[in-house]
């Protein structure tokens, strides 16, 4: 058995980025991944402006709280005041420029205005309520780095030094398909005309979602039956125009089971039994075109948890690499068990869990990988290593759902 360490350091080590990048507007690239970074030409904010409605002084002209200056000037947002003249104050707005001159805002609240002047009731400290120059971000220094997933604050950024475009790495193509005789889907039958021994396919929709949600194209081949010739050929069709085939189902190794010998005689196959739970068993490789290159493959177990982890566990990092996202292990946070976990597995384990009020972790209580309510209740699961029993009180390694998907 490979550990999921050894399992993603083959696949990463195999899988490149992709050499396309394309150029899409800043409103386009929510999710996307830059492929060259951002630098800035300019200082954030541009000058030093006031981060308060209130009066632009100097300090030097109030030695004592209740000192009454003239007011000489206003200068609202996006305008700029003359140099402050010893002895008076300009009436300032947030985000307006600071005028040459002035070393300190007193916020109105504590400013008293008597027509032409202002009575100030503090004794300002130089500097205060004043955003400084380049304080965000500095002329030529690089704000967003190549790799970066783009979050809607990172199109902020981007926008904030004046980028309307970006260069990212081409969104992947991924081919999609359930095997599995006994799968049959929402909206073809009715509940209560499912024949005996059909359920429904729920793979479908949430590994599409988990592909969609990484910033990928998803191209869905539906349900192919349990047969040879049938996975061969639904391979040969995914090759074509796809970067990455993810299947679920049919890749353990029982009579039923026809990926791997389909994925072998279409290209290359390696299979992995991974010491993991769930999720054990897992196919990777890849699948000839036929123009000589080829598509990769990674063929996910067919229980629902198992393949919505491994999905989250292996898939994902091979989905960031071919972005060129740098594909590293995702952030555990320490957080304490509020449950006990008395018979650990043999292998590492991912369960279930969900943060209560108290920054604790509740297990759900049944983690069979059939059931996928617990990966619906839950927001995240407890990485825990194999053999190690857990009890409450304990502190484990938590990754979050959230984390995982942004
Ligand atoms: P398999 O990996 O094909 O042996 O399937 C393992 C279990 O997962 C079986 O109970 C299948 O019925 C179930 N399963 C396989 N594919 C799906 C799917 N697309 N949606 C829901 N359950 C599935
Ligand atoms: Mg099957």
């Amino acid at each position: 058995m490979l550990t999921l360490d050894e399992a993603l350091a083959r696949l990463l080590s195999a899988i490149r980025p992709l050499a396309e990048t394309e150029r899409v507007s800043t409103f386009e690239a929510r999710g996307r991944v830059l492929a060259e970074g951002v630098r800035s030409s300019l200082d954030v904010p541009p000058q030093d402006n006031s981060s308060m409605d209130g009066y632009a002084l100097r300090c030097a002209d109030v030695r004592e709280a209740g000192t009454l200056l003239a007011v000489a000037q206003r200068i609202p947002a996006g305008h700029v005041g003359q140099p402050l003249q010893p002895g008076t104050a300009a009436r300032i707005f947030t985000g307006a420029q600071v005028p040459p001159g002035a070393d300190a805002i007193v916020m109105q609240e504590q400013c008293e205005a008597l027509g032409d002047e202002v009575r100030v009731g503090i004794v300002p400290q130089p500097g205060q309520w004043i955003r400084r120059r380049g304080e965000d971000v500095v002329s030529g220094a690089e704000v967003l780095a190549k790799g970066t997933r783009l979050t809607p604050q990172a199109l902020g950024m981007a926008a904030s030094v004046g980028a309307a475009a970006l260069t990212v790495s081409r969104r992947p193509r991924v081919a999609l398909f359930s095997t599995g005789d006994e799968l049959v889907m929402p909206g073809e039958t009715a509940p209560e005309r499912m024949r005996p021994g059909a359920i429904y396919n729920s793979n479908r929709f949430t590994l599409r979602g988990l592909i969609e949600a990484l910033g990928c194209e998803c191209n869905d081949l539906g349900i192919v039956p349990d047969r040879l010739d049938a996975t061969r050929e639904a391979l040969r069709r995914a090759a074509q125009g796809n970067d990455l085939i993810v299947t679920s189902g049919g890749v353990s190794v029982g009579e039923e089971d026809h990926l791997r010998p389909a994925v072998q005689a279409e290209g290359r196959v390696d299979y992995w039994q991974m010491a993991i739970k769930p999720g054990k068993p897992l196919a990777f490789g890849e699948v000839r075109r036929a123009d000589g290159s080829h598509a990769w493959f990674m063929g996910l177990p067919g229980n629902p948890v198992s393949s919505f982890i491994t999905f989250l566990l292996v898939v994902r990092p091979a989905l960031m690499a071919l972005q060129g996202a740098p594909a590293g292990a995702p952030r555990a946070l320490k957080l304490r068990a509020d449950f006990d976990w008395p018979r650990p597995d043999k292998r590492r384990e991912f369960l279930r869990v969900r943060r209560n009020e108290a920054g604790g972790l509740e297990l759900f209580p049944n983690q069979s990988s059939g059931v996928l309510t617990s990966a619906v209740w839950g927001d995240g699961v407890v990485d825990n290593p194999s053999g190690q029993a857990i009890a409450k009180g304990d502190l484990v390694d938590f990754l979050s759902f959230a984390e995982l998907l942004a």
